[in-house]
Order: C-alpha cells, then sequence, then structure tokens
C-alpha cells in the first residue's frame, strides 16, 4: 500500500544510503484525503477536524470521553491547565527528563514548574520524589510517558487524590500505550494530550489531541482554542439559521487543527495499531541484535500491556569503552542518525537558571543523560536496516 520513498542520501557519505533517524509513513489514503480537504473548500477545522475527533474517541473507545483537537500537544496542554485554572502562585510538578514543551505551559500561566527526578529503570517520573515535592501551592502533576512506556499510572493518581492534585498527562510518547489493559487517555486523569509532531507514532505534519472526561474543561478548551469565541465558524456557517453572530468570552488562543492536517490524523489513526506492531517487533529485533553488548536496552512493558515505542533510547554502561558523543558520531560516520531524548531540564540556561537547578538533585537523569542514544526507529524501516544499525553500534563499541 506505501510504497516506501527512497532514503535520503548523505551529504558525506553519497555512496551508501543514509538512515535518517524518523521518518513518517504517509500513505495514499492520506494524500487522497488531504486533496480531497483542498478540493472541498473547506480547509481550515471543519468536518474532517470533526470526524477526526470523533474517530479519536472511537479509537480510545470510551463515550464518556471528549477530544479536542488542536494544532500541537503543547497548545492542548496549555489549553487543559488553563481549564483547569492553574495561573500566578501555584505549582506544577513534572519530570525534569523531557521536552520542553511539558514545562514551558506552566509559565505561560504564570506558575511555577517542580521538576523532579525519574525512576532510572524505566526513565519515567519518580513517584517518590513527585511526593516529596508537593508543598501548599501545588496544584497539578503532569507524568509524561518516556518513550511511549506508561507513567506510574496507579501510583500517581492514588497520590494526586490523596493530596487533592490535577493530573495532566503529556502522552505525546504514548499512542498506542496501556496500563492494567487500559489505554492512556482512558485513565482517571483530568485531561490527557497526544502530539502528532512530524516524529510521533501517528503525525499530521503538526497536531494535538486534549482528550477528557470533564465536561467543563472540554467546554472551557473548546473555546479558548479559538479566540475564546463560543461558536467557530464552521458552526456559524453550517447551522440550520447560517449566522454572523458569535461572542468572546474569553481572550483564548489561537489553537485550532485545520482540516488539511486532520485529514492525515484520520488514516494515521487508522494505521495506528499495525504500526505499534511494527514499531514492536524492530524494537525486539533490536533487542536481540544488541543483547551481550555493553549497553543497558530499554525496559519493556509489563506482560500484557501496549508500550507504543516511539524511541528505542539505548544508556552506555558502565563498561562502555566510548563517550556517548563520540559513539553517536561514529553512528553518524557508519551513515545513521540518531538523537539524545533528552538534554533534561535542568540542564536547560532558563530552567537552570529560573529555579536555581543543580544536576546533583537530579542524578538519575543525569546519569542517564550523559549515558544515553536514541536509535532511529520508525514504521518505514525494515529489519535489515535494524540488523544494519546493530552492527554499526557494535562497531562503534569495539
Ligand atoms: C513532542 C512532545 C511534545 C510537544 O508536542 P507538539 O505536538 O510538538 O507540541 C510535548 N511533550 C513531549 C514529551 C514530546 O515528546
Amino acid at each position: 500500500m506505501n510504497a516506501p520513498l527512497s532514503k535520503p542520501e548523505s551529504p558525506f557519505l553519497p555512496s551508501l544510503p543514509f538512515l535518517p533517524f524518523a521518518l513518517p509513513e504517509i500513505g495514499e489514503e492520506e494524500i487522497a484525503e488531504v486533496v480531497d480537504a483542498l478540493r472541498s473548500g473547506w480547509v481550515t477545522t471543519g468536518p474532517k477536524t470533526r470526524r477526526f475527533e470523533d474517530d479519536f474517541r472511537a479509537f480510545l473507545g470510551d463515550p464518556g470521553l471528549h477530544a479536542i483537537a488542536v494544532n500541537s500537544a503543547t497548545a492542548g496542554l496549555h489549553l487543559a491547565l488553563e481549564a483547569l485554572g492553574i495561573g500566578a502562585g501555584d505549582e506544577v510538578i513534572t519530570t525534569t527528563h523531557t521536552f520542553t514543551a511539558t514545562a514551558e505551559v506552566v509559565r505561560y500561566l504564570g506558575a511555577d514548574v517542580k521538576l523532579v527526578d525519574i525512576d532510572p529503570a524505566t526513565l519515567n517520573i519518580d513517584v517518590a520524589a513527585v511526593e516529596a515535592a508537593i508543598t501548599p501551592r501545588t496544584k497539578a502533576i503532569m507524568p509524561v510517558h518516556y518513550a511511549g512506556l506508561a507513567a506510574d499510572m496507579p501510583a500517581l493518581l492514588a497520590l494526586a487524590q490523596r493530596h487533592g492534585l490535577k493530573v495532566v498527562e503529556d502522552a505525546a510518547h504514548a499512542l498506542p500505550t496501556t496500563v492494567a489493559g487500559r489505554l492512556v487517555g482512558t485513565l482517571a486523569s483530568d485531561a490527557t494530550v497526544f502530539s502528532f509532531y512530524a516524529n510521533k507514532t501517528i503525525t499530521t505534519g503538526e497536531g494535538g489531541m486534549l482528550v477528557t472526561r470533564d465536561a467543563a474543561l472540554a467546554q472551557r478548551a473548546r473555546t479558548m482554542r479559538l479566540h475564546g469565541m463560543n461558536r467557530d465558524a464552521f458552526d456559524r456557517f453550517t447551522a440550520k439559521v447560517p449566522s454572523w453572530y458569535y461572542e468572546v468570552v474569553a481572550p483564548g488562543f489561537k489553537y485550532n487543527l485545520t482540516d488539511i492536517a486532520a485529514a492525515l490524523g484520520i488514516h494515521q489513526l487508522r494505521r495506528a495499531h499495525d504500526f505499534q506492531k511494527k514499531r514492536v517487533a524492530l524494537a525486539a529485533a533490536y533487542d536481540e541484535a544488541l543483547a551481550g553488548l555493553p549497553l543497558v536496552l530499554p525496559p519493556r512493558a509489563p506482560a500484557g500491556e501496549l508500550h507504543a515505542w516511539h524511541l528505542y533510547v539505548v544508556r552506555l554502561a558502565e563498561g562502555a569503552a566510548i563517550h556517548r558523543d563520540r559513539f553517536i558520531e561514529r553512528l553518524f560516520d557508519a551513515g545513521i542518525g540518531c538523537s539524545v531524548h533528552y538534554i533534561p531540564l535542568h540542564l536547560h540556561p532558563y530552567w537552570r537558571e529560573r529555579y536555581a537547578l543543580k544536576p546533583e538533585a537530579f542524578p538519575h537523569s543525569q546519569h542517564a543523560y550523559e549515558r544515553m542514544v536514541s536509535l532511529p526507529l520508525y514504521t518505514r524501516m525494515d529489519l535489515p536496516d535494524v540488523r544494519r544499525v546493530a552492527a554499526a553500534v557494535r562497531a562503534a563499541l569495539a
């Protein structure tokens, strides 16, 4: 169905095909749906966005949920916290081992971020560290399902309930991921936000989905998604009596998803479970091909649970005779793109200086960061690609 496009060539090694770190898999159905949006005359938020939202709720399989399409996960996280009333004087706890988007939205609202360390086994937020960071100002916890492996949601939700805290899941990596057999997005948190950025497990180029069972939160997020207007353009022009009239009830944002992007999402979502199976197979092939090397391989999901495998992150073991940076250079020289997820927030100038953070306060994140490499993992790879990466890893470690 998807004749893979030829992989880009490295400018440095023109004779070898370069294996990029990430590539989206866009099929003919996605392309036809985008063309349909373009020909329809409705290119901004409209019927395809509605359908994508409905499909997303059906995908999660829980009729009690609301799904609100937005133009990024960052926008969705911002809308969720805004709707929960987070503001100046409040504190929100999240992991230092994440992308800056998770934390920046807290600052948009004038609230403060409390960064905490990770569990070195899973690289997910450490529940004991969250508990230790709670103060009378704490209002919410934002777990991240790092790499697509679920954070310890039962413990986090119980902790939040004991302390009267809100929970907003950053599920940018977690489609589809399960906890006790339930998909992330259907758990008992206040809101869950998915990302459809170019390198995520499904993509709309840019885009995100805010999911909640709280009707008031959903209503507020829908309004704030589009300038604080109480009716969107599609509503106004498709109502029984088309109307130019709307009211602005708050100073909202411009966070709506376009129908061009939603057209991609409709078909990407249909393939999400097949994509996940392919990622599982590639991860298993890596595990096998890398066994016995001085590497800490990524943690697996508990038996029976889905791991979205957004990332395949290895860590150089204590016995590895090479520095991480040199290791990445050697892989690049072998024509393989790698990345690091993440430079922890406590090392970035803004967060470090704003909160006077020291690496010693985050020993597990710091240690993992210094030794970690994300290897290529995406559905357009095949088993020979995995073997090629594994051979390059073996050579780089030798
Ligand atoms: C990608 C990502 C985001 C931001 O997603 P966008 O859709 O690009 O806004 C947030 N958090 C994490 C952990 C991510 O990986």
